[in-house]
């Protein structure tokens, strides 16, 4: 499927000109071009939105773009109307007939007498259409409802999917519709004889001029404060529309059959909401003539090229802990939602200056969850803990600090006005932001969306991470090793670290020292998983085979670190889905999946980028060490001191097992002696 260059979204009008300065129910344009910020329009009136439509379409054609263009209203008309109105069930009968007959300049047109006239014609005067907003009668259209009836169906099929959408019946009123699509109808059918525009999804989109029923309210969201509708909600979808990769386009697209036209995107709000946009092949290539990059390099190219490619969807808040949130999402309700008392006592209006005091108590009380009561001048109430503070009250005095007698309230003062209660919103207000996108959502989070009035959260979807141990050497956990053969320990590693990473791992099994073999391994993962791990062959020795399949496909760097543990990392994509090539040996496996996997995976979750905080403690060792490459050495904190292995051999699974976290020291580290101050990571802040 080919995408289109130029992406234009219209919020039409079926009224009339709206003046020189930009409004809200004019028509606006958003043009999103390749590269470029997406611009708002605006167009006063039908007849500049067309002509600037048409100088559009010509400039576009000149620079070779082809253009996708959207407008606001609807192309069809539900089951049985066409064929009544014109005799032909071609839907794009209907474009033509109402060009034909549509009347219309900046200031009047004929659309209330035209529909009177279909009325007539197909409904005996009672219907279809409806809501005549002229002064005058129209024989066969009627202002309300009363006496309406519609031998056709009440809204497309599309509509009944599209919660809030209206009726393309309905001509006036609020939120009304059915007037634009009359006076756009005739525009769509000049575009197509005119300007060889192909009209979705009554024709194939065989021309570099494709035009698509939209509705923006689907996927913009609430405009900002200050900000016009109709402008913000047509650049949004703009932008949405031209991030979306050619395979869900085509998606899309695909609603073969839809003789009644339909609203693009409808079923896929998510996937519009998140467009992911494909992986460069030349993402892992490093600078040309580079023989040993540092690390801090090696994850700035990482964080550089990768992006989210995750899709989208949403979940109740109980399955949404350890997700992450795909947008900033608001608080729908401020906590407290009202002013409520934070002691069990007694409320009254204002403070109290010092000396004895006396208030008539008003009979009953306010319990948490009880709807506030009027509470008179001068009176006092009893109240609960967490009790929405009674009309008339703004202050408490604690129970401990009073005395009832006679029905009414004794106390000495001072008490100052507001004391004991907390303000509404003091902890969030409605609006405000409780979840930033990207953040991995805790259980005290759960705590924030429930207690400001979210059930449920937009999330990315997992990211499936796929695992494969390569090797001849390798047998199963647990199976009959022959000599000279190992068991597959890094895999059941692997696989533990995506989960606890908040992943989906996705079991690829073990592939010989093979080409074909491992070939065939990655082709049947393609689709099934957003990335893989690998561990072994990623060298460049002749039994290294991952390498040189990634090499094959042409999308590989081999990256030459200067880390200690680990050996090069391979490095590619296979068929678009990212590759990381691991070292064979265990803790160098781990170790670079800590370092360089985790924050990679992170990006492809939608997590955003992460640098782990480690602590600076003495150490209880002493080493020497060469300048000049990073090191990661196995450890863990006792006394307050970090402690490590003591073998740094790689092959020592035992210490990976022993430690608690990793000690990092820099590239300029030179010999460490006991008590100097080294960085300990705790395993807990990697992931694990
Ligand atoms: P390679 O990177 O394939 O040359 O492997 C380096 C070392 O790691 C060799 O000693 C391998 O036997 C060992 N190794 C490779 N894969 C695994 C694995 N999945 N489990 C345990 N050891 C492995
Ligand atoms: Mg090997």
């Amino acid at each position: 499927m080919r995408r289109f260059d130029t992406v234009v979204m219209v919020d039409w009008s079926g009224g009339n000109d709206r003046g020189a300065t930009p409004k809200a129910d004019a028509i606006w344009a958003a043009v999103a071009r390749p590269a470029q910020e997406v611009e708002a329009v605006y167009l006063r009136n039908r007849q500049q939105a067309e002509a600037y439509l048409c100088t559009l379409i010509a400039e576009e054609r000149a620079q070779g773009r082809s253009i996708l263009m959207g407008f606001d209203f609807a192309f069809g008309y539900p089951q049985g109307f066409g064929q009544a109105l014109t005799g032909s069930d071609d839907p794009l009968a209907v474009l033509d007939w109402f060009a034909a007959r549509v009347e219309d300049s900046a200031t009047a047109n004929n659309r209330f007498d035209l529909a009177g006239e279909i009325n007539r014609a197909v409904g005996a005067g009672k219907g279809p259409f409806w809501a005549n907003a002229l002064r005058r009668d129209i024989d066969g259209l009627g202002r309300t409802k009363a006496e309406y009836l519609n031998p056709f169906p009440e809204r497309r099929a599309c509509e009944v999917q599209a919660k809030g959408s209206f009726t393309c019946w309905q001509l006036a009123g609020a939120g009304a519709v059915g007037s634009q699509s009359i006076m756009g109808l005739p525009v769509l059918a000049r575009l197509r004889a005119d300007h060889g525009a192909r009209i979705w999804p009554f024709e194939a989109l065989d021309s570099d001029l494709a035009l698509i029923e939209i509705w923006p309210s689907l996927t913009a969201g609430p405009a900002p404060e200050g900000v016009i509708k109709d402008a913000w909600q047509v650049r949004q979808l703009a932008r949405q529309v031209a991030g979306l990769g050619s395979d869900a386009l085509a998606r899309m697209l695909d609603v073969a059959g839809a003789q009644e036209g339909w609203i693009f995107g409808l079923g896929f709000e998510d996937v519009l909401r998140s467009p992911v946009p494909p992986l460069r092949n030349d993402c892992f290539a490093l600078p040309q003539g580079v023989h040993w990059t540092p690390v801090e390099e090696a994850l700035a190219l990482l964080r550089d090229r990768l992006t989210a490619v995750t899709g989208v969807e949403t979940v109740p808040l109980l399955q949404a802990c350890g997700r992450i949130a795909a947008g900033d999402v608001a608080a729908r309700r401020a906590n407290p939602p009202l002013p409520n008392t934070a002691v069990d006592g007694y409320g009254f209006a204002g403070g109290r200056g010092e000396g004895a005091h006396r208030l008539p108590l008003v009979q009953g009380r306010a319990a948490a969850g009880d709807a506030p009561v009027e509470v008179p001048v001068g009176h006092a109430i009893r109240v609960l803990t967490g009790a929405a503070l009674p009309r008339g009250v703004d202050t408490v005095i604690l129970q401990e600090d009073v005395l009832v007698e006679g029905g009414d309230l004794l106390f000495n003062g001072a008490v100052k006005p507001g004391a004991n209660t907390r303000r509404a919103g003091e902890d969030v207000g409605a609006g405000d932001r409780v979840l930033q996108a990207g953040r991995r959502i805790t259980a005290a989070d759960l705590a924030l969306l429930a207690a400001t009035g979210l059930g449920e959260v937009s999330v990315r979807k997992l990211l499936r991470v796929g695992v494969l141990s390569t090797g001849d050497e390798l047998v199963e956990a647990g199976g009959q090793a022959a000599p000279g053969q190992i068991h597959d320990a890094n895999r059941p590693m692997l696989l533990a670290m995506v989960a606890q990473m908040g992943h989906a791992p996705v079991d690829l099994g073990r592939a010989p020292d093979d080409r074909s073999a491992l070939r065939a391994r990655l082709d049947g993962a393609v689709g099934q998983v957003d990335a893989i791990l690998t561990s072994g062959g990623a060298s460049a020795g002749e039994e290294d085979h991952v390498s040189a399949l990634l090499d094959e496909a042409g999308a590989m760097a081999l990256w030459r670190i200067a880390i200690k543990p680990g050996r090069p990392l391979a490095l590619g994509l296979w068929q678009g889905v990212p590759v990381f090539g691991l070292p064979g040996n265990p803790v160098a496996a781990m170790v670079c999946t800590l370092v360089f996997a985790r924050p990679a995976l992170g990006l492809l979750a939608g997590a955003g980028w992460s640098v782990p905080q480690g602590f600076d403690v003495p150490a209880a060792f002493a080493k020497r060490k060469k300048a000049g490459r990073r090191e990661y050495l196995r450890a863990r904190i006792r006394e307050g001191r970090a402690e490590v292995f003591p073998s740094e051999g790689s092959g020592r699974i035992s210490g990976l097992s022993w430690a608690e976290g990793l000690v990092e020291l820099t590239e300029d580290a030179r010999d460490l002696r006991e008590g100097d101050i080294v960085r300990y990571i705790p395993f807990g802040n990697l992931g694990l």
